[in-house]
C-alpha cells in the first residue's frame, strides 16, 4: 500500500521555490478561502537554490492564467506542478513577464490610471530586486509598493 504524507494532495496544484518573503503575497493572490480541500502553506524552508523558500499545496484547484501571471511577477523563480492521482503530471517554471497589464495598481495618486477607466500597464525594468515602471506616469515601483487589484 502506498504511504501518503499528510500534506500530499490527490489532485491540485503545488507551487514550489517561492522566495520565502513572497509566500503570503502569493497566498493572497490565490484567494484560498474558497478552496474546500487540503491547503498546505510552508515558509522559511531551507533551499539550495534560493536560501529560504515557501511551498503552497492546494487540493482541488488549478490556476487560471491571471493567477499564474500575478505569481510570475512576484515569484518568477517559482515552479508550478499540476497533480493528478497523487502524481505530478505537469511541471512548469514560471518566467518574469516583460510587461504587466491590468492587475497592479499604480502607487502614484496623480497617475491617470487612478482617475480614469484605463487598464494599468507597467514595464519590468529590473527582476531582482523587482522594479516596474508605469507606462503612463513613468513612476518606478519596487515590490513593496506593489498593490494588486
Ligand atoms: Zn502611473
Amino acid at each position: 500500500m502506498k504511504q501518503l504524507k499528510v500534506s500530499a494532495i490527490r489532485e491540485g496544484t503545488v507551487i514550489d521555490h517561492i522566495p520565502s518573503d513572497m509566500t503570503f503575497k502569493v497566498v493572497e493572490i490565490l484567494k484560498l478561502d474558497s478552496v474546500k480541500e487540503i491547503i498546505s502553506v510552508a515558509a522559511n524552508l531551507d533551499s539550495k537554490k534560493t536560501g529560504k523558500k515557501g511551498i503552497i499545496k492546494i487540493g482541488g484547484k488549478f490556476l487560471g492564467e491571471d493567477e499564474v501571471n500575478k505569481i510570475a511577477l512576484l515569484a518568477p523563480i517559482a515552479t508550478l506542478s499540476i497533480i493528478k492521482d497523487f502524481k505530478v503530471v505537469e511541471k512548469n517554471k514560471l518566467a518574469m513577464p516583460k510587461t504587466v497589464e491590468g492587475f497592479v495598481k499604480c502607487f502614484n495618486p496623480n497617475c491617470v490610471t487612478n482617475h480614469e477607466e484605463i487598464k494599468t500597464k507597467f514595464h519590468v525594468i529590473n527582476q531582482s530586486p523587482l522594479k516596474i515602471r508605469c507606462h503612463y506616469c513613468e513612476r518606478a515601483m519596487g515590490s513593496n509598493d506593489i498593490v494588486l487589484k
